[in-house]
């Protein structure tokens, strides 16, 4: 089976941060179209050679 990567994606306007396979075409919090950046390997659970410390 194979299985869905789950990403972690961040608005840029808000800050709002969410779990999922891509990021949602509406932000939840701003109710708009925002931008959404991948801080995948920004989160803790992530140790591998993409993880920025800058942002740890
Ligand atoms: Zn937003």
């Amino acid at each position: 089976m194979e299985q869905t990567p789950q990403m972690t994606w961040k608005c840029r306007e808000c800050g709002y941060t969410l779990s999922a396979p891509q990021p949602p075409e509406v932000c939840p919090s701003c109710q708009e179209r925002c931008e959404f950046i991948d801080i995948t390997c920004y989160t803790p659970e992530c140790s591998g050679p993409g993880r920025d410390d800058r942002l740890g």
